[in-house]
């Protein structure tokens, strides 16, 4: 069997596509656009590059982006200041504040800090447990994503297994919770597991969330099960030879052996270009949902 690719670009574009076509109706209707605020502190590469294709993609959807930048060793009482602002501020429908922080910050406290009906990570712990007592809930983006696209692949869940590696509050437990609530039957695994591979064999849906290249094998995976793979992560590439400045080349990998699984699953999300895209597309689509709320507006069907 060689597995189809599912095109997480695509989708995600779509999707961004659709939200960007609710904000201009919503704009029509009542003169408002959504706002969302995304807060870097510090000088982090990669989280620079983030928070520049949010603020992109928040453009494109026709909704204000706002970005605040404060230096590394700015004070944590200053952050929670800011975000207390943004929590008072009735422009701003959505509040990220970009992980990971500096070590003098607690994460926990600024995620415990944002305004729930403006927490569009979905991390805030009130979102988090309502998103467990099957109550409406702003749920966190790569989890939402990753269960987007199996529902776009496979259509209705329920009544099927899903193995979920990684208990992460960031990943794992609420990919899990999203799954139950599609009416799977959800096992959740993670580095205490006995005998996961034979776990995973029992997957008609398998969502790895680990953070160990390629670790998932080919002959952990159920014949023509669907694979989500949201691991990133990036190994040498010796292949490839040596960049500008000389050194090794590198390439971003899943945690499953992408072209082994591919062999046997009927479904799966390659690395990059499968559940990343789909990550920016739900903050949006929160953002979305938070103004509509935050206003009593209908959202419109997505
Ligand atoms: P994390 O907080 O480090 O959690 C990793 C989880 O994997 C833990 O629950 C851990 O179990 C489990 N684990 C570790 N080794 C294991 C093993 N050998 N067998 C089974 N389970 C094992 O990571 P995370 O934040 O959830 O992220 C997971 C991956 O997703 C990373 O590669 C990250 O880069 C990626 N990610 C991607 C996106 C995206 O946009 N696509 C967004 C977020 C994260 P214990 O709890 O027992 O330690």
């Amino acid at each position: 069997m060689t597995a189809q690719k599912i095109d997480g670009k695509a989708i995600a574009a779509a999707l961004r596509g659709r939200i960007g076509d609710a904000v201009s109706a919503l704009d029509k209707a009542h003169g408002k656009k959504p706002g969302l605020a995304v807060v870097l502190v510090g000088e982090d590469a990669a989280s620079q590059v983030y928070v520049k294709n949010k603020g992109i993609a928040t453009k494109e959807a026709g909704m204000t982006s706002l970005e605040f930048r404060l230096p590394a060793d700015t004070p944590e009482a200053v952050l929670l200041e800011q975000v207390d602002a943004l929590n008072n501020d009735s422009a701003v429908n959505g509040i990220l504040v970009q992980f990971p922080v500096p070590e003098q910050m607690s994460q926990q406290k600024i995620i415990d800090r944002i305004n729930p009906a403006k927490d569009v990570d979905g991390l805030n712990p009130l979102n988090a447990g309502r998103l467990v007592s099957g109550l409406s809930a702003l749920t966190p983006c790569t989890p939402t994503g990753s269960v987007i696209l199996a529902k776009e692949t496979l259509g209705d869940l329920s009544g099927k297994h899903a193995v979920v590696i990684g208990r992460s509050n960031l990943v794992g437990k609420p990919v899990a919770q999203l799954l139950l609530n599609e009416n799977c039957t959800v096992t959740l695994a993670h580095s205490r597991t006995a005998d996961l591979p034979a776990m995973c064999r029992q997957a008609d849906i398998l969502v790895a969330a680990v953070g160990i290249a390629e670790l998932v094998k080919g002959d952990w995976i159920k014949p023509g099960a669907c694979v989500i793979d949201v691991g990133i992560n990036r190994i040498d590439a010796p292949e490839r030879g040596l960049d500008d400045e000389g050194k090794g080349k590198t390439r971003l990998v899943g945690d499953v052996d992408f072209a082994a699984a591919s062999e046997v699953a009927a479904h799966i999300t390659p690395v990059p270009g499968g559940v990343g895209p789909m990550t920016i597309a739900c903050l949006l689509k929160n953002t979305l949902t938070a103004f509509c709320r935050q206003n009593g507006f209908e959202q419109p069907p997505l």
